[in-house]
């Protein structure tokens, strides 16, 4: 392992997708140096041209990084690649490692726990803002784990957010995302149902969005995608519906864990999983409109 105090050692950054294409144009534009992998070439492509190095094999761009950005789909991915592919083995000494994807806390607490022993400090930074607020640098960043790690990690995180919050304890920024989404997903399915009911007493889509947006029923979906991702029928926020329903589990499963019985949090998480199914793993979250949309049709209980 080379030493990474003896060089400023490159970020390598595992996941390339929706979100982490633009957030690693935002670390190149700050000046970081970028070993990005995905097995997808599209998104290589896509980096090299931004001015990064790319990999298919997440090993290979971790080597002789000083710092190892996550932006996968789930935890186990996370620590697939990390110990089973043998990408915490590549990196420099001492390097820090960042989990930035949507993971389950109790999967960090134990990712974490496994890291130890390599000299490996990890920290928990996922964000909020989508895809948009990914390309102009804007999320917010919720980091967990010991403070000097954050501290370190802040320049980085700099470079793609802007409200960076520090939440504690390893796996605290996970749980408070997980918790986030599912504010945000129950709004949304508000809003929706809203669109339902108000539609079918007569009012005009447009009309109940902007008195939504003008009263106390305003929220981020009345705001930013109603308009654009569902009245329109786009459907094309960029997040999509099964990554949203993997959020939804980790909020429910957090309060069964901690003896929680609260009912909202696990019908929402049951609504979105049966919305998977019934949509698809491709379909954009904004679609869950679609998946109520037919739950309306299919007429009065009975
Ligand atoms: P995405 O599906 O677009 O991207 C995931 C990328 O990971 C894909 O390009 C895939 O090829 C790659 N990948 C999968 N396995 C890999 C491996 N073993 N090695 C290297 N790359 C691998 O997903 P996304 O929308 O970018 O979301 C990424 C994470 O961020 C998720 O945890 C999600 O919940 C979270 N998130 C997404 C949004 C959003 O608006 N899209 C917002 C906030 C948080």
């Amino acid at each position: 392992m080379p030493d990474s105090a003896s060089s400023p050692a490159p970020i390598a950054f595992i996941g390339l997708g929706q979100m982490g294409l633009p957030m690693v144009r935002r670390l190149i534009a700050a000046g970081f140096t970028v070993r990005g992998a995905d097995p997808a070439e599209a998104p290589r492509q896509a980096l090299v041209e931004a001015g990064g190095l790319a990999f298919a094999d997440a090993k290979e761009a971790a080597e002789g990084a000083g710092i190892l950005i996550t932006m996968l789909p789930n935890g186990r991915i996370v620590r697939d690649v990390l110990l089973g592919a043998g990408a915490a083995g590549a990196l420099a000494k001492g390097a820090l490692v960042i989990d930035m994807s949507s993971s389950a806390p109790t999967d960090t607490v134990s990712l974490a726990a496994d890291l130890v022993p390599l000299g490996l400090p990890l920290i928990d930074a996922p964000v909020s803002g989508g895809v948009k607020r990914a390309i102009d640098g804007s999320l917010a960043i919720m980091a967990g784990g010991p403070a000097e790690a954050v501290e370190r990690a802040r320049p980085v995180l700099a470079a793609m957010g802007k409200s960076i919050f520090a939440t504690g304890p390893i796996g605290s920024g996970h749980a408070m995302k997980a918790l986030n989404n599912y504010v945000s997903a129950a709004g949304l399915v508000a809003a929706c149902e809203a669109l339902l009911v108000g539609g079918r007493f007569g009012l005009a889509p447009e009309t109940i969005v902007d008195v939504l947006n003008a009263s106390t029923g305003r929220n981020n979906s009345t705001e930013v995608k109603m308009k654009p991702f569902v009245i329109s029928e786009a459907f094309n926020s960029g997040f999509s519906l099964a990554l949203m329903a993997k959020d939804l589990r980790i909020a429910a499963d957090l309060a069964d864990h901690l003896e929680l019985p609260l009912p909202q949090i696990q019908s929402v998480a049951t609504l979105w999983e049966a919305a998977k199914c019934g949509l698809g793993a491709q379909a954009d979250h904004t679609e869950i409109h679609r998946h109520l949309q037919a739950l309306a049709a299919s007429g009065p209980r009975g």
